[in-house]
């Protein structure tokens, strides 16, 4: 019977649908000033998330200001911050903590690509470190922050970016430093799954090639043979994740935890 509820979610709504809206939620995206963090920041609002704090590297009131017009009823926030700074992170996450109350979704998602070359002996340690900083030590501390908020309030969501690049080795662009950090991601989040079962659920996403410009950097060349292995063919849209990043945030994913969503365009499945 899909209309019967579990008995631990007594508000839920019965009508299906209506579990996958984010009416009067909040969240807190990373790197939600671009390429696919921006595309969820949009989706959670469309959604009916009330309140939503994007936290970025850079200083970006454009982007604040457009949602803001498009979203007059939502309260929208805007964070500078280093997810490589332990304090930083700590810091902007009470802050938003104490402005919204209760925080729902937190979308771990800011990271980048290391664009040195392909093999380790190209690489400083300077390169190593700074994409484990970003990609899975910042990720790790805002799960860290999130966690204590979320264990008090006895709810939370917490979904993290992984990638196609978790699960599989792309040649000839390897980038071992990436692999490392986004497999950690992964693992990351299914031991976070158990850990925090009792109180929240924690889920990764793991995209494929997607255009944003993050992969700017890759000679189109490069990208056409990868696109060539992808069963899909083509190079996927950050507008093509939302459903993943919607339903994991939603009441419609009450029972889905330690789980992580592929959106490759089946390139890992072959
Ligand atoms: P973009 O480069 O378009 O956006 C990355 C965002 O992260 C930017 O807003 C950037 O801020 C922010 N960011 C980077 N470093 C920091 C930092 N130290 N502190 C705070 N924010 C930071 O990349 P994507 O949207 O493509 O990537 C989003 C996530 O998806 C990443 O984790 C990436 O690894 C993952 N991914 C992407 C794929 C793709 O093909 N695009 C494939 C698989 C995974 P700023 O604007 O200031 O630079």
């Amino acid at each position: 019977d899909i209309g019967s509820l579990p008995a631990a979610f007594p508000n839920l709504s019965p009508s299906i649908l209506d579990l996958f809206s984010l009416s009067g939620k909040s969240a807190i995206i990373t790197g939600g000033a671009r390429g696919i963090g921006f595309v969820i920041s949009e989706a959670y609002l469309q959604a009916g998330c009330s309140k939503l704090a994007i936290i970025d590297y850079a200083d970006n009131d454009v982007v604040l200001q457009n949602l803001r017009e498009t979203f007059p009823k939502a309260h929208i926030t805007y964070h500078h911050c280093d997810v490589r700074k332990a304090e930083q992170v700590e810091e902007v996450i009470s802050t938003i903590h104490a402005d919204f109350g209760v925080i729902d979704i937190f979308v771990a998602n800011a990271g980048i690509a290391w664009t040195a070359g392909p093999l380790i002996d190209q690489e400083t340690d300077f390169d190593w470190h700074n994409v484990m900083n970003v990609d899975l030590n910042g990720v790790y501390y805002c799960a860290k922050n999130i966690g204590r908020i979320f264990r008090e309030q006895g709810k939370g969501s917490l979904i993290m970016t992984a990638s196609m690049s978790a699960h599989i080795v792309n040649v000839p662009q390897l980038q071992a430093a990436y692999n490392v950090a986004k497999a950690g991601v992964l693992h990351l989040g299914k031991s976070l799954a158990i850990e925090w079962a009792p109180f929240a659920r924690v889920n990764t996403v793991s995209p494929g090639y997607i255009a944003t410009e993050l992969s700017d950097f890759v000679p189109d060349e490069l990208k056409n043979s990868w696109y060539a292995v992808t069963p899909k063919g083509r190079q996927g849209l950050p507008r093509e994740l939302c459903g993943a990043y919607l339903y994991l945030a939603s009441d419609a994913a009450t029972y889905t935890t330690g789980s992580d969503m592929r959106v490759d365009g089946g390139y890992t499945a072959v």
